[in-house]
């Protein structure tokens, strides 16, 4: 079986930038955010169970699905929630599980912002977190998505605390300072991986 590299951290904190560059040096990532998105594309099994569920509101004119009026049923009921998350979430493990196994390169990277909140963790051999102050994060993340500084205060209050977070990491990089200090330390932690890995192999 493939070694797993769980990558995670809080918004903005550079998991893009960081999972971009290992992928650079030909490694799989899979992305829970696309696995997420990939098991409700319309006339998927979730899409016509949801579709069902809740009604023709949940889809939009493309056939895709209305993410922020679903956004909006669920945050309002939690009975919705419920229901919504025991739909999804064993096809987004499974799906996750087929596309890591599916991995032919030395190590394989599970890419989620929500790795250590969901139990993803329990998937992976090896946990690494990207970190930086919150307030980097919080100047980083608005200037992306031109989000107010609140908007993303509130989703940092809302994702794992960050000395939880650290804790919870096998290694951390710190990409409080430019991109190439990043690499270099990924450069380092790539060829542990790929030992790390090749003793699971063996
Ligand atoms: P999210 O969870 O919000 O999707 P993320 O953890 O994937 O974020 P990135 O998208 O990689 O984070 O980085 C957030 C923003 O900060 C991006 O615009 C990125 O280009 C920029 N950025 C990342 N690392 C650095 C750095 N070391 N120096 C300057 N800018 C950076």
């Amino acid at each position: 079986t493939n070694w797993i590299l769980g990558l995670t951290g809080g918004i903005g904190s550079g998991k893009t930038a960081a999972s971009d560059y290992l992928a650079s040096k030909g490694i799989a990532v899979v992305d829970s955010d696309l696995v997420a998105r990939a098991v409700v594309e319309p006339y998927q099994p979730a899409w016509s169970a949801i579709r069902e569920h809740f009604g023709d509101a949940a889809i939009n004119a493309d056939s895709s699905l209305n993410r922020g009026w679903l956004r909006q049923q669920v945050f309002a009921n939690p009975d919705e929630r419920r229901w919504l998350e025991q739909l999804t979430h064993p096809l987004i493990r499974a799906r996750t599980l087929e596309m890591l196994a599916a991995a032919t390169s030395e190590y394989v990277i599970l890419a989620s912002p929500l790795l250590l909140e969901s139990g993803q963790q329990t998937l992976v051999n090896h946990t690494l977190v990207i970190d930086v102050p919150e307030d980097i994060q919080v100047q980083r993340a608005c200037q992306r998505d031109a989000n107010n500084e609140e908007q993303i205060r509130a989703i940092i209050k809302a994702q794992i605390p960050r000395p939880e977070r650290l804790a919870r990491a096998n290694d951390v990089a710190d990409n409080s300072g430019p991109l190439n200090q990043l690499y270099e330390q990924l450069n380092r932690l790539h060829q542990s991986y790929l030992d790390l890995a090749k003793a699971h192999h063996s």
